[in-house]
């Protein structure tokens, strides 16, 4: 296994099955194994960017486009009017247990604030 080689890689590469909600040629979006909400769609870029520490401007694209994925998935999933979280866990204090850039998408129930 690669350094970046993560369950994430295989979902790319459809070596494991994921529940796919949306796809463009640099980012994939899909629905979280143990969702947190009714509505829990991850999306990733297909780059294998551990974290926002391990990215860099060149990626200056790629980070706008999940940001764009994020826009077009609440749509698809219905919670864009009602209102969705957004979030990125970057590091392991932080919670992050896959290795691989991801935001979640959560919605279909209120959230609140400051979170756990
Ligand atoms: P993190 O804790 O890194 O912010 O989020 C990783 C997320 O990936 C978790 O919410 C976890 O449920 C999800 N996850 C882990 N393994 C798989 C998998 O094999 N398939 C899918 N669809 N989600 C996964």
């Amino acid at each position: 296994m690669s350094q970046n080689e993560t369950i994430f890689s295989k979902i790319i590469r459809r070596e494991i099955n994921a529940q796919i909600v949306h796809e463009t040629e640099n980012v994939l979006a899909f629905r979280d194994i143990n969702p947190q909400a009714s509505t829990h769609v991850l999306i990733i870029p297909k780059k294998p960017i551990v974290n926002l520490n391990d990215a860099s401007s060149e990626d200056r694209e790629i980070l706008g486009e999940l940001l764009l994925a994020a826009a077009e998935v609440a749509k698809i999933e219905g919670v864009a009017q009602d209102g969705y979280r957004v979030v990125i866990n970057n590091g392991e204090r932080a919670g992050q247990s896959v290795f691989h850039l991801h935001l979640h998408i959560l919605g279909g129930r209120a959230f609140e604030w400051p979170p756990g």
